[in-house]
């Protein structure tokens, strides 16, 4: 009693999709453009997080706040 045959769950192999990294960029053309806001402190490569009404990065903890500008 007690054995179990795992048949189910496992596929052959696929392609994987490409990294998920990479969703973050858009192509248009021959350019890559970044939908992803990059880090000012951090620099190109550090994305900033998306927040209902900010965005932030979890690196150095900046914020920026979106739709208002004027305060
Ligand atoms: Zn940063």
């Amino acid at each position: 009693m007690g054995k179990k045959k795992e048949a189910k769950g496992k596929k052959p192999a696929k392609n994987k999709p490409t990294s998920k990294k990479y969703s973050k960029y858009k192509i248009e053309g021959d350019k890559i453009v970044s939908k992803a806001k990059s880090c000012p402190r951090c620099g190109p490569g550090v994305f900033l997080m998306e927040a209902k009404d900010r965005v932030y990065c979890g690196k150095c903890r900046y914020t920026e706040f979106l739709g208002k500008s004027s305060e």
